[in-house]
């Protein structure tokens, strides 16, 4: 079944240059409502496990070292559609890609760090919010 929710991380080049309140604000300009939110950072065992999906992509090594680099922020989002309606927000992986006026393309500092996680599905914004949240930390 689809829901309405998905799940976001704001990374470290986010958090490190400050942007995370204005990233934040877009968020719910565009219409999303914070479930749960949480500040804290990755140990490396736990940013290999979270992207475990990328394990064998050439990357990865990179993106698990960067990911531990600072802090993130994590939050699970409402919103109809919720989990395409992000994807749009934020726009393509490549900030040089993104379209004008998403939050990667002006935010985002490169293809590795580009601000922020945007879930792919339901599945995995349920597999990725409870990562982070238990049931009883969403709102
Ligand atoms: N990534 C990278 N190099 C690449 C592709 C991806 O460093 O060539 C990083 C980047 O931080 C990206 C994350 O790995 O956000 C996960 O990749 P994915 O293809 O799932 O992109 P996303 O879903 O985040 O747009
Ligand atoms: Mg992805």
């Amino acid at each position: 079944m689809a829901t309405n929710r998905t799940f976001t991380m704001l990374k470290p080049d986010a958090t490190a240059a400050g942007n995370t309140g204005k990233i934040i604000d877009r968020m719910i300009d565009a219409g999303f409502a914070i479930k749960a939110m949480k500040w804290t950072q990755l140990s490396k065992t736990q940013a290999e496990a979270f992207y475990s999906v990328h394990a064998e992509r050439p990357f990865y090594g990179e993106l698990v070292e960067y990911m531990t680099s600072g802090p993130v922020v994590a939050m699970i989002l409402e919103k109809d559609d919720a989990v395409a309606s992000f994807r749009e927000l934020i726009g393509a992986t490549n900030p040089a890609e993104a379209a004008p006026g998403t939050i990667r393309a002006d935010f985002a500092e490169s293809i590795s760090a580009n601000a922020v996680h945007g879930s792919d599905s339901d599945d995995n914004a349920l597999i990725e919010g409870r990562f982070y949240f238990s049931e009883r930390e969403e709102a």
